[in-house]
């Protein structure tokens, strides 16, 4: 393993910040949450961590255009959704779907090796509350 990829202290204390929320923090949250256990740490490190993580499959990083990128302390392929109302982005707890890319595969001659969904609508506690107000 490259010196790079090594668990650091740091690196360490940084995934496990991540695997123990499901809330997909921003880099911002990370750094906030580490500075409890380690005050003198930059956010520069937070982000140079985030990466390396990224790299070495432990984490993953969901991007979404021009706004800030949230980490995800689960590495294996999932769904999303976002709420439009709060902002949240909620795991879904669904199989992934093979067929849809057999579909690409079949009408495109494409060869998939993975695919990324995302949900977009109202989450089901903003939905409530709408229906309370209502
Ligand atoms: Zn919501
Ligand atoms: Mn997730």
């Amino acid at each position: 393993m490259s010196k790079k990829h090594r668990m650091t202290k740091q690196k360490r204390i940084i995934m496990e910040i991540l695997r123990g929320t499901t809330s997909h923090p921003t880099a911002d949250w990370v750094y906030e949450q580490a500075r409890k256990q380690i005050p003198d740490i930059s956010l520069g490190t937070v982000y140079r961590n985030l990466n390396n993580l990224k790299e070495m499959g432990e984490i993953m990083e969901l991007c979404y255009g021009s706004s800030f990128s949230r980490y995800d302390g689960n590495p294996e392929n999932h769904y999303h959704f976002h709420c439009l109302e709060c902002g949240r982005v909620l795991d879904l707890d669904m199989p992934i779907n093979r067929d849809l890319e057999k579909q690409v595969e079949e009408s495109s001659g494409h060869k998939v090796e993975r695919h990324r969904l995302e949900f977009y609508g109202v989450c089901c506690e903003c939905n409530k509350k709408k229906q309370k107000q209502e």
